[in-house]
């Protein structure tokens, strides 16, 4: 069911709202989410607001460049990164683990096979 969400950064410079289902939480295996320990969950850019550090950000491309990761030049905390749904509509990865108050142990999680798929 999707619920509002407050996440943000470590250092507190980026803080966002979202409105997302965390019953699909995915655990990737690629290169680049299990060096960061990401869990994501994807939402339409529209469900996404950024409240705050827009300034602080910087962004990460790697591989096929498709997602933006963003991640706050103080802290190095990516919360979030920006990319495109197969519709090529504009979709959120939100890092699970920065939202405010989730206890993230108790989430089912999804693998998936980022490393060979990607
Ligand atoms: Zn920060």
């Amino acid at each position: 069911m999707k619920q509002r969400y407050e996440g943000g950064c470590h250092c507190g410079k980026v803080r966002y709202a979202v409105s997302a289902d965390l019953d699909r939480v995915i655990a990737c295996n690629c290169t680049h989410c299990s060096i960061k320990g990401l869990l994501l969950v994807f939402v339409p850019r529209r469900d996404f607001r950024l409240l705050s550090g827009e300034d602080c950000l910087s962004e990460y491309l790697f591989n096929k460049k498709a997602i933006a990761h963003l991640f706050c030049r103080t802290c190095g905390v990516e919360p979030y990164a920006f990319g495109k749904d197969k519709m090529g509509d504009p979709m959120v990865a939100i890092n699970v683990r920065t939202l405010d108050a989730v206890d993230t142990a108790s989430l089912k999680t999804a693998p998936f096979d980022g490393l060979h798929l990607l």
